[in-house]
């Protein structure tokens, strides 16, 4: 195969494999429960820091419906608990219960796991190879930018 050929081949691989999740991660997940790529990912976030609806939305770059949505699914799954702010009663925040936590470590464990993969493949390849695997990225990345 041609190699541009090759390239739109493995876009359209990432796409078919990334279908309705913001994220693709290699693997299967671990966690044993039943939530999304993205619900999972919405955890593990909130259990580094307090996120509202709002930053949640430009961290995961998803409409705020779509975050609210999840957001209210994993609270009806007694993953999450909404905390009204102290000084601003209009602010929700959320907290992750005892069933989420395991969830949230999982997820950053199977991010961590994806990122060795990558490394894994490159290390395969002579540092001058590397070299231009990362000039090409950069070019396509530019363009889909563009
Ligand atoms: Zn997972
Ligand atoms: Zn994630």
């Amino acid at each position: 195969m041609a190699l541009g050929q090759e390239v739109d081949h493995l876009i359209n691989q990432i796409l078919l494999k990334a279908e309705n999740q913001h994220e693709l991660l290699i693997g299967s997940c671990q966690s044993g429960v039943k939530l999304t790529n993205t619900q999972e990912h919405i955890l593990m976030l909130l259990s580094q820091e307090n996120l509202t609806n709002s930053d949640l939305a430009k961290r995961l770059n998803v409409s705020q419906a779509a975050v609210t949505k999840a957001v209210k699914s994993l609270v009806k799954q007694e993953m999450l608990e909404p905390i009204k702010d102290k000084d601003d009663a209009r602010v929700t925040y959320f907290s992750l219960t005892e069933a989420a936590k395991p969830v949230a470590k999982e997820h950053e464990h199977h991010h961590a796991m994806t990122l060795s993969v990558y490394d894994r493949l490159l290390e395969t390849f002579s540092k001058e190879e590397q070299a231009i695997v990362n000039r090409f990225l950069k070019a396509l990345t530019k363009e889909l930018e563009g």
